[in-house]
């Protein structure tokens, strides 16, 4: 079992002077055997927010005294300026993961649309197929030979009864070659 946290507070724990020792020991207490591994989580890089990008994902994980693996939120990558809703954008971004993060490190994948454009630092997430990435963008994601095995989780918004049905259903048909 794993836990998820966004990389902008695995930033603020790191510093260790500003933290409570509470937070310390509540941090750890989650790398113990009930929770062997912390999940980073990247953001879309709103203010001075940490985690955007690969390089300072890679630098939590490093700076950190526990074990960490890495969630990918699809709607924080594209806000950030990953262009996995096109071919040659998801293949340029994985590669890059791959490179700084190691895919088998990558753990998780958070499936949102983003309300959004490429690179707006603004994170809103949006129904699957209506947003920035598209319809074609998650069918690549989730075909993808280095994504097809990992766990995709929806964070999309619940404005009406059966969304999230409708959000599920249409990623299971996506990801149907
Ligand atoms: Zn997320």
């Amino acid at each position: 079992m794993s836990s998820c946290i966004p990389a902008v507070i695995a930033g603020d724990l790191l510093k260790k002077e500003s933290l409570p020792s509470r937070q310390v020991s509540a941090l750890q207490s989650k790398a113990c055997s009930r929770h062997p591994k912390i999940l980073i989580e990247n953001t879309a890089g709103s203010g001075c927010n940490l985690g955007s990008t690969f390089e300072e994902l890679q630098s939590i994980r490093l700076q950190a005294s526990l074990p960490i693996g890495f969630c990918l939120d699809t709607c924080h990558l594209l806000a950030a300026g990953f262009d996995i809703s096109t071919q040659l954008g998801l293949r340029r971004t994985l590669r890059q993961a791959d490179e700084l993060l190691d895919l088998d490190n990558v753990e998780l994948i958070h499936t949102n649309d983003s309300k959004t454009p490429l690179g707006s630092h603004v994170d809103r997430h949006e129904n699957i197929g209506e947003g920035h990435i598209g319809i074609d963008g998650f069918r690549r994601i989730l075909q993808h030979p280095k994504l097809r095995m990992k766990p995709f989780i929806l964070e999309t918004p619940v404005d009406e009864d059966g969304d999230d049905r409708r959000n599920l259903d249409l990623l299971k048909s996506l990801s149907r070659r």
